[in-house]
């Protein structure tokens, strides 16, 4: 039996009579969209994340698209965003019809370097999106400074890093906006796809309620333009059910990523960085080292799955050539492409998969 990289049948398995009973009960409202299981879903990751008001949409590319628009952005504006995350984080920013601009990552956390932030503002930036990537925050009271001497939206990327804290903050809330993914292999994953927006601002709030649903306010008066973009009632029943055992998953994989900072310590490999500042939720435990491919070699033969987080960053994407981005643009980006790997990081891993895990490891040098 090999290890997979993340165990969702494992997980539905210590909760299948709630889920089951949860979805059941949607079947037998028959309200599916719209309906009361998003509305509490909705109050429930507000209240989680301590803000005002949170917008359920369809996946968590859809949020930022939402969150764009209703925040006015569009052609002739800037974003700056990383390079190192998953392609949506710049993807959205084109689809608006805005020209992502990337900085370079920190090479401790590899999120953005907020050392180089401000170098990449012109008089066409609107807002800065920070990722979290594979749930570590950045500082984004930090960036709220720097966006505030320029009048820049902030919007999170914290689809890696639902529950992840920032001096006690959590991710999300700290920025004009915050936005979630609820795809199945996310911390609070569904079983389909899901979304949410989070905000202090109830104008944006009202704004976003209005673009997924066709612009509408009431049915079939459109104010205007918008898009078709809800969370459906099975999925929101799903999600808050997995709600309530979110901050205990997260201290599990904590927990995991401790024990393997012990196991593997003092072997020439780099560990996930931590800013002491961040309370992380191991999204993913990512492994840099120089002899990625001989390390695969040997996690795959003994069956244990790996992958590689990212192969490509987002500026030597086939689809930003346009951009005029060239090799050597973001070296610490490019190098954490050529060396990251993910190893099984999960709640229901066990001391004895860990140990297996880091022996193998060690035979890598
Ligand atoms: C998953 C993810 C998204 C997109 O979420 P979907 O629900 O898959 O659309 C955006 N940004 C980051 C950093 C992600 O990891």
């Amino acid at each position: 039996m090999g290890i997979p990289l993340l165990d969702l049948k494992a997980q539905y398995l210590t909760i299948k009579p709630e889920i089951d009973q949860a979805v059941l009960s949607v079947l037998d409202s028959a309200r599916f969209i719209l309906g009361p299981e998003m509305k509490a879903l909705e109050q429930e990751i507000a209240a989680y994340c301590g803000v005002r008001d949170a917008v359920a949409v369809a996946n968590g590319t859809d949020a930022l698209v939402l969150v764009l628009k209703a925040m006015g952005i569009g052609p002739g504006d800037e974003v700056i965003t990383s390079p190192f995350t998953f392609f949506a984080s710049a993807e959205t920013i084109a689809q608006v019809g805005a020209t992502p601009v990337f900085v370079d990552i920190d090479p401790m956390t590899l999120n953005m370097d907020l050392n180089q932030l401000e170098d990449k503002i012109t008089s066409k930036t609107k807002a800065i999106i920070p990722v979290h990537i594979f749930g570590q925050m950045v500082d984004v009271e930090r960036v709220m400074e720097i966006a505030a001497r320029y009048d820049l939206k902030v919007i999170e990327d914290a689809a890696q890093a639902i529950g992840a804290e920032y001096r006690g903050r959590r991710a999300g809330s700290l920025g004009h906006a915050g936005t979630f993914s609820f795809f199945p292999t996310k911390n609070l994953g569904g079983y389909g796809d899901g979304g949410m927006i989070v905000t202090d601002d109830n104008y944006l709030a009202s704004e976003l309620r209005m673009l997924r649903f066709h612009g509408c306010q009431t049915k079939y008066y459109h104010e205007k333009i918008g898009y078709n973009s809800r969370l459906d009632e099975i999925q929101a029943a799903i999600l808050r059910v997995k709600l309530k055992y979110l901050d205990q998953w997260n201290e599990g994989r904590r927990q995991k990523a401790e024990n393997y900072d012990q196991l593997l310590q003092a072997l020439s490999l780099t560990l996930p960085g931590r800013d002491p500042l961040a309370k992380p939720i191991y999204h993913l435990y990512v492994l840099r080292t120089d002899r990625r491919q001989e390390l695969m070699d040997k996690l795959t033969a003994a069956g244990i799955a790996n992958a590689i987080y990212y192969p490509v960053p987002l500026h030597l994407q086939r689809a930003f050539r346009y951009l005029g981005y060239k090799e050597g643009d973001f070296p610490v980006a490019e190098k954490a492409c050529r060396e990251a790997l993910a190893i099984p990081c999960y709640p229901e891993l066990t001391p004895e998969q860990q140990e297996t895990i880091a022996s193998v490891i060690k035979n890598v040098r």
